[in-house]
């Protein structure tokens, strides 16, 4: 079950005057505040932009009238965090690197609009040297203090130190005026290109933080009013420094009240944090985040047993329906991936380096990004489509394999297209499955449960566990009694038997609340339960077998 933070908004449009006015004081000083920030930063950017969030705090801190420390500290924090893309562009911009060649690919086949041999695209591959890497680091870091920075401090960090040894070494040498004067420069004009316009910040709502000893929600009392809860923030310009405002808490909208509660800490203090927001229509509004569990369907008991594999196809119920993946983006994408594979091994030989450290270009990043992007609507479809067909079947309850420890079960060898499935399985990432399944099957009012993979392949109903039942991938056969099956309706059967088994689901899975997950137990001990189950259910399971 997982719980995702959920921000809901209520209604502050009964705060009397003096009190909205206050906050819309607030409101109005904070973003003169950050706009403030927002200049500074842009005319010193390079003293800024690598400095951290925190140093931006003790740095920008300041009184503003009629807010607390907290006002302030979340308004600096904002800009810092609207200043990310600026600090990223500049980091990028101020990296230098030569060019080392350029791969030129040429079209195959006359066109339309070209010949044969005409150029087609061109590759151009940037490599680093000793000497990028020094006008990289003095461009970031160039200012006023930063040579005499370089001669007095000393790094622990060896490598870090010996870099810095190595830049010097370089700004005292023969060049080293060049260098410097080079590094400025480029600086400069970077600079001017991404800070020249300051973000200019118009929004009133701002982000805060309470301390205090009771919750930011509370009930109202009074249960003659229409307004069934108080919001209350501390810390306010007022005679007891608390503004309370009655709002009121619809249950359907907004969940229990209880859910907005936050523990005490050892202070006996509770942190709450909460956004203000002001807009034409609604006047005024506070948001509040918290935990909701995704909705979690339980009780439900038409078992529906599921295989799921990338070899064959992706689902197969006992039943031997199969859900099989779009073959076309399958294929497409292991093609991809297997360019970026070349593509990354070209660059490692060239360079002498491992191939763990390099990375795809920023074109074949993007790109993967897509395909990734493609690859997960791609298993959200297909997930859909099993919880239709469970519906059909007249199933509520899916039983599949705990998905997160796929592609153990393949043997090494086995590859797809020069993929080992282990690999593929990871690219494809069939491990989210398990979260697309559950919330999509949640959504339609079935239960979805995860059971232990082990031995789901290998099993025979008649107690025989052996790697030899399967000694083609795709058929099962027992080598005691013979049993022959579709091994991946096998498997869903087998998987389905783990919940609808009385004996097994109680030996194998624990319940809590009514969801239900695999006990945490040694391989050698799930055999054991398996054979001791279906030894002696032989006589009675054989009959209804799988064609
Ligand atoms: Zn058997």
């Amino acid at each position: 079950m997982e719980l995702i933070d959920k921000t809901y908004k209520f209604d502050l449009s009964s705060a009397n005057s003096p009190k909205f006015e206050i906050l819309l004081e607030k409101a109005k000083n904070l973003l003169v505040f950050r706009n403030e920030i927002s200049q500074k930063v842009c005319t010193n950017s390079q003293f800024y932009i690598t400095k951290s969030k925190f140093d931006w705090v003790t740095h920008f801190r300041k009184k503003i009238e009629l807010c607390n420390n907290q006002d302030v500290t979340h308004a600096i924090i904002e800009v810092y965090k609207n200043y990310a893309n600026k600090k990223a562009a500049y980091k990028k911009a101020t990296t230098v690197k030569i060019q080392d060649k350029m791969n030129t690919i040429l079209y195959k086949k006359n066109g339309k609009n070209f010949k044969k041999g005409d150029t087609r695209i061109f590759d151009v591959v940037m490599k680093s040297t000793k000497m990028t890497m020094i006008v990289s680091y003095l461009s970031k870091y160039m200012n006023d203090g930063l040579l005499e920075f370089l001669r007095t401090s000393k790094s622990d960090d060896k490598d870090k130190q010996d870099f810095r040894d190595m830049v010097l070494g370089y700004v005292d040498g023969k060049h080293g005026d060049r260098i410097l004067v080079l590094a400025k420069s480029k600086q400069e004009r970077i600079i001017k290109k991404i800070f020249e316009h300051a973000i200019e910040f118009e929004s009133l709502t701002f982000v805060s933080c309470t301390e205090q000893k009771q919750n930011i929600i509370t009930k109202n009392k009074n249960t003659q009013s229409i307004y069934n809860a108080f919001i209350t923030i501390p810390g306010q310009p007022v005679e007891d420094g608390k503004i309370t405002i009655p709002t009121k808490l619809s249950k359907k909208h907004h969940g229990q009240i209880g859910h907005y509660y936050k523990d005490a800490n050892k202070k006996d203090q509770r942190n709450t944090t909460y956004t203000i927001i002001f807009n034409d229509k609604k006047g005024i509004e506070i948001a509040l985040t918290r935990k909701k569990a995704d909705e979690t369907v339980i009780g439900k008991t038409n078992y529906y047993g599921v295989d799921v594999n990338v070899k064959h196809n992706l689902f197969c119920d006992k039943h031997g329906h199969e859900i099989d993946y779009d073959r076309d983006i399958f294929n497409d994408y292991v093609k991809f991936l297997r360019y970026c594979d070349r593509k990354l091994n070209a660059k490692a030989k060239k360079n002498g380096e491992k191939r763990k450290g390099i990375k795809l270009s920023n074109k074949d990043a993007f790109l993967k990004k897509t395909w990734e992007i493609r690859v997960k609507d791609m298993l959200k479809r297909k997930s859909n489509k099993l919880v239709i067909r469970a519906i059909e079947l007249g199933m509520d309850h899916i039983v599949l394999e705990d998905l997160s420890h796929m592609g153990r079960g393949y043997s090494k060898s086995l590859e797809f297209e020069g993929f080992k499935y282990s690999r593929l399985i990871r690219l494809l990432n069939i491990a989210s499955l398990k979260a697309i399944i559950q919330s999509i099957g949640n959504k339609h009012g079935l239960q979805v449960t995860f059971v232990h993979a082990s031995y789901t392949s290998q099993t025979c109903t008649c107690g025989c566990i052996d790697k030899r039942n399967r000694k083609i991938q795709e058929i099962f056969k027992c080598i005691v009694c013979g049993l022959e099956a579709y091994a991946d309706a096998h498997a869903g059967d087998l998987i389905e038997d783990r919940m609808s088994d009385d004996v097994l689901r109680s030996k194998l899975m624990n319940c809590k609340n009514g969801v239900y997950t695999p006990k945490k137990l040694k391989r050698k001990t799930i055999k054991e339960i398996l054979i001791a189950c279906y030894d002696t259910n032989t006589s009675t399971k054989n009959q209804d077998v799988i064609k």
